[in-house]
């Protein structure tokens, strides 16, 4: 059994509690379980979730089960199982044997709750929702009892069965646990453990007219599974003692190796939402277009971005497991993806806002093939060809007519500089439209300075990229910024009014030409842009811009 000082991963509480559990022999296999609602895409925050419970058992080799909390009928699609599978293949984890769906266990629910109401622990309660809630009092007024608490076991088994053939309406009752109406918990005030739904489920379809409670139902498919730590979110902290009292009061679970819960914070990113209702309605009220767009915190947005399932796994890992609520940086998840491309996407060249360049003393005809290499810093991603000519493209804003100071590195009138993998060129002058807006720029070429240093002892410092002009590619390319100007929008009811107007531009311009077939979704680093990768597109060459080369958020 791998304890935690056999990997190089720093710890935290969670692995602390297990180190502990199997130093005590408590379990012999560490089994843990992603349990997502089916009614919608995972987010961010699952991903911490899932490299938490997929790593976590992983690493003590042990396992996860991948088990889809179906309990409520509606709400649930067939699209969201089939997205999520995806999502956590994709991240690079696998599940134990088949998938499992907390509607397998509706039987053994059921059973449960008989053996509950057999031990007199649960009733059924006639009292409205809203007397319910009357009825369970305050954090400082203790609740007081259902006049339904105390009918007779006989009677509780009877009404039960009504329910579940159908005899009783929806709303007209619900199965209570019978703990504490008292209880400083106002969780353990008799919980509903079952209410009555006429509704087709996705699995069952009307096999079922009455559906089990996330409390009852989650800790139940826990044991049955054999898992030993169910690590969920803060959030359910108080209901912890719900699902340790239904544990210990059903035979076949209470024993010592039965699943215990453990809760972490949450995470929430910087300017993004991780409320699943919320992505819903950014989708529903078409400000984004899908679940998968570029500018959503959903694993699919993430990486038609470009964000590579190590950069997740990497992120979650820096974020940390805690028990402190927080709102993450953007910045960590930036930086994760940012290192990850920087040694692993190769280099080329794109032109986003262009302007012809014109060498006057090029030779006319000629097209001269180049050899750049695809990484600065490793050799072994190779080279490719790129070409140069007499007319080019450089982006607009490499050029100024009159350099503002000594200090500027682009290019200007009278002013040098070297193109990226070619030649050093000196501006001369400039052709505008009407409009004043520069169509043309006019430089000559330093032949001789083609990977190498003009030999009189000229310092050329500035490096600006370009794309040949008979070969170029046009490219659309989409720039995203934050969706939201607020950096904690789901503050706001309404989020529209915080949407980002500019978070996505769209410009036209120019990919080097061995870029004809770039694979979707394939990180490049274009030079002095950033990181940009192709979309899903059918409208030719179209580039999704990942994240920039630097951190420019707090410039
Ligand atoms: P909803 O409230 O819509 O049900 P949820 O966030 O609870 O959304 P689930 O599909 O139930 O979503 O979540 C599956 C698992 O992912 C749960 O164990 C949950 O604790 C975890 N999870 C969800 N959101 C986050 C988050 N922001 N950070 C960390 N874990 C999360
Ligand atoms: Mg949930």
């Amino acid at each position: 059994m791998n304890l935690k000082n056999t990997f190089d991963k720093p710890t935290n509480f969670i692995r602390n509690i297990i180190d502990e559990d199997l130093l005590k022999g408590k379990y012999n296999k560490v089994i843990t379980r992603f349990p997502p609602e089916p009614n919608g895409y995972l987010h961010i925050g699952h991903a911490k979730s899932i490299c938490l419970n997929f790593g976590t058992a992983l690493d003590y080799d042990g396992y996860c089960n991948l088990r889809f909390d179906d309990t409520n009928p509606s709400k649930e699609d067939i699209e969201y199982v089939n997205s999520i599978k995806n999502d956590v293949k994709w991240l690079g984890y696998d599940w134990n044997e088949e998938i499992k769906f907390s509607s397998n266990y509706f039987q053994k629910f059921y059973e449960c709750a008989l053996e509950l109401i057999k031990k007199d622990l649960a009733y059924v309660c006639f009292l409205s929702s809203e007397e319910i809630r009357d009825y369970r009092g305050t954090l400082r007024k203790p609740g007081k009892d259902s006049p339904y608490r105390n009918s007779t076991v006989q009677e509780n088994l009877k009404l039960f069965e009504k329910m579940k053939v159908g005899e009783l309406k929806e709303g007209e009752c619900v199965l209570r646990a019978k703990i504490d109406m008292k209880s400083s918990f106002m969780c353990m005030r008799d919980p509903t453990l079952y209410r009555i739904r006429f509704e087709t489920h996705h699995q069952t379809e009307d096999h079922w007219c009455i559906y089990p409670m996330y409390d009852f139902a989650h800790c139940i498919g826990d044991a049955v599974e054999g898992v030993s730590h169910s690590i969920c979110t803060l959030e359910f902290q108080d209901n912890r003692r719900i699902y340790d009292w239904i544990l210990e009061n059903l035979d076949a679970f209470n024993k010592p190796d039965r699943p215990y819960q453990y809760e972490f914070s949450r995470l929430n990113l910087e300017y993004a939402t991780t409320s699943k209702r919320k992505l819903k309605l950014l989708v529903d009220e078409k400000h984004v277009s899908g679940w998968d767009d570029p500018r959503m915190p959903t694993i699919s947005g993430l990486r038609r971005r470009g964000f590579t399932p190590a950069s997740i796994r990497d992120f979650s890992e820096r974020v940390g497991v805690s028990k402190v609520n927080s709102l993450t940086d953007i910045s960590i998840l930036e930086s994760s993806i940012r290192d990850d491309l920087n040694s692993n996407a190769p280099r080329s060249m794109a032109v986003i806002n262009p302007v012809k360049l014109v060498i006057e003393n090029y030779p006319q005809e000629k097209v001269e093939s180049l050899l750049a290499p695809n990484h600065p810093q490793n050799e072994k991603m190779g080279s490719r060809e790129i070409f140069f000519s007499k007319e080019i493209y450089i982006d607009k804003a490499d050029f100024q007519e009159t350099a503002p100071n000594n200090k500027f590195k682009r290019l200007a009138i009278d002013k040098e500089v070297r193109l990226r993998n070619a030649y050093i060129i000196k501006a001369l002058r400039v052709e505008k439209d009407d409009n004043g807006n520069i169509t043309t720029i006019f430089c000559s070429y330093d032949p001789e300075t083609l990977g190498k240093n003009p030999t009189d002892g000229r310092k050329v410092k500035g490096v600006i990229h370009f794309v040949e002009s008979s070969k170029a590619l046009p490219a659309e390319f989409k720039i995203y910024d934050r969706l939201f100007l607020d950096p904690n929008p789901s503050k706001f009811e309404d989020m529209s009014m915080v949407l980002n107007p500019d978070s996505l531009i769209i410009k036209n311009g120019y990919v080097e030409p061995n870029l004809k077939e770039a694979e979707i979704q394939k990180a490049y680093q274009f030079e002095r842009e950033g990181y940009f990768c192709r979309d899903i597109s059918d409208k030719g060459l179209v580039f999704n811009k990942t994240v920039g080369l630097r951190d420019t958020w707090n410039q």
